[in-house]
């Protein structure tokens, strides 16, 4: 086993998104030692992917981006990206994490972000971070504002041409790289694992991922971002501004067909907000959200809505029960709205799939947390400990227990790092290190890569 990695501090955090982000700030605030550990090459989560938030429309990369940097940057935290949580377990009064850091083939610690791999080479690979829509290359920086800035190389497209090897200044290229596993134990544990998407081809009604011009949400996040693929908002199969576009809510969740009975809970409002910043980028476009009932529960949430109702979003009540392609790159809606005008069909050039949420990360094989009928993290006392799970000393935040908007994630993962801190204090022989302003933290980056 590599030591290096190897690390025991106070607390680990699992997921590096909003909650997890914060979670580990503010437990560093209060003078505890932190170790996050994230699955993908960069910390920062749905967030930094998304263009801009409701209900102020702020900047979402402006508000994730800071945060992500004074994570890196906290000398009491320690970044572990690209890693695989193997087993989560108590031993001995302590959290006990072992984990396996995957190859990115480039070498963290020489790896100064220049790009010259990623110019150099010469594989064209579809960049999921932009939706699928860009290219990208076989070895690249993840994004523009990934942190860490480590370049990773994707084996499964790299034809091992030894260009990148060739012109990185540092010699980090490693096609030989191993994974490393390694163990971090602390005396808590934050659990801040987030949500993924249902899939584009669960449900066969709306064409199985088959219908060029229906795109899912976080496809249409990537095409509003300032640094989306296009720069505009373009359909993907011929680059043409849609006039017409429609959003087809619920597609996935509140449906018994796929085993999701529950609200998502975030997809009407960014729907919402997604119809409005596209009012502002296509002003002559019809766009229209096709709904069972709207739901904005939050502060603000229903003055946002009247707001796209008098902007013109058109709001249609109905079900919609399949999608399929229709002439010239259109996608064909099939519905029936509950105003009574019976079964009618409707062409729309560019439609988006309001997917439901899942939980990203399931304990089975890796700890004991009990998990609820949907499978989110399961809260035992929502009103008294609302971010205690059944495992003792370990906590949970944001959406790795249930869908949530982004103010109520950070709102929990404050909660969760009080909790945590708490459960600290309370350990014998706890000696928290007294807590300090942000200016007094010295700029020393902790990544471990
Ligand atoms: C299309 C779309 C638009 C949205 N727009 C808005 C909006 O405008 N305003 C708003 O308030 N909310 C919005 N949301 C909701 C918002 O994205 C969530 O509230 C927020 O991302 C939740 O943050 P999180 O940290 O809990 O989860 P995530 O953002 O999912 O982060 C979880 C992190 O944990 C990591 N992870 C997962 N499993 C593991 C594992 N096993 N080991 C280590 N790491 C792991 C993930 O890689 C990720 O980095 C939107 C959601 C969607 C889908
Ligand atoms: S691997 Fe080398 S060439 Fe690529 S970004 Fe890192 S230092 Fe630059
Ligand atoms: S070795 Fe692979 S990653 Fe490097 S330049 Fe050649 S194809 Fe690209």
């Amino acid at each position: 086993m590599d030591d290096n990695l190897n690390r025991n501090v106070d607390a680990i955090v699992i997921g590096g998104g909003i909650a997890g982000l914060q979670a580990a700030l503010d437990l560093a605030d209060q003078g505890f030692s932190v170790a996050v550990i994230e699955k993908d090459a960069s910390v920062g989560g749905k967030m930094i992917r998304l263009s801009k938030v409701f209900p102020t429309l702020d900047c979402a990369s402006c508000i994730t981006t800071p945060k992500m940097a004074a994570a890196a940057h906290h000398e009491r935290i320690t970044l572990y990206t690209y890693c695989d949580l193997k087993s989560l377990q108590r031993v001995d009064g302590s959290v006990r994490a072992d984990v396996i850091q995957r190859p990115r083939y480039v070498d963290a610690q020489k790896c100064i972000g220049c790009r010259k791999c990623e110019f150099t080479c010469p594989v064209m690979v579809a960049d999921q971070e932009q939706g699928g829509f860009s290219p990208t290359k076989a070895i690249a920086i993840p994004f523009s504002n990934a942190i860490p800035q480590i370049a990773v190389l994707d084996p499964e497209h790299c034809m091992l041409c030894g260009r990148c090897e060739r012109v990185c200044p540092t010699q980090a290229v490693d096609y030989f790289q191993k994974p490393r596993p390694f163990t971090v134990t602390a005396r808590t544990a934050v659990i801040t694992t987030g949500f993924e998407m249902t899939g584009m081809t669960d449900k066969p009604q709306y064409g199985r991922g088959t219908i060029p011009n229906l795109i899912d949400a976080l496809q249409m996040e990537r095409l509003l971002a300032p640094h989306g693929p296009y720069n505009r908002v373009l359909r993907p199969s011929d680059g043409k501004a849609p006039d017409s576009i429609a959003y087809i809510q619920c597609a996935g969740s509140r449906d018994i067909s796929m085993g999701l009975s529950y609200c998502s809970r975030v997809c009407c409002m960014y729907a919402i907000k997604q119809a409005m910043l596209l009012s502002g980028s296509l002003p002559l476009a019809d766009i229209t959200i096709y709904y069972m009932d709207i739901r904005a529960f939050g502060k603000g949430y229903e003055q946002f809505f009247q707001n796209a109702q008098a902007m013109g979003i058109n709001f249609v009540r109905a079900k919609v029960a399949a999608v399929e392609a229709g002439p010239d790159g259109s996608v064909r809606l099939h519905y029936e709205a509950q105003d009574g005008e019976g079964v009618t069909t409707s062409d729309h050039d560019l439609a988006v799939l309001s997917l439901g949420l899942i939980p990203a990360w399931h304990p089975d094989g890796i700890c004991t947390l009990a998990t609820g009928t949907d499978r989110f993290i399961e809260v035992l006392r929502p009103k008294l400990a609302p971010v205690q799970t059944s495992m003792a000393g370990v906590f949970t935040a944001g959406a790795a227990s249930g869908p949530k908007d982004i103010v109520d994630t950070i709102t929990e993962a404050g909660n969760a790092a009080m909790a945590a801190g708490r459960y600290l204090a309370a350990q014998p022989g706890s000696t928290p290190r007294p807590a300090e302003t942000r200016a007094d933290i010295e700029a020393t980056v902790h990544i471990d890569g």
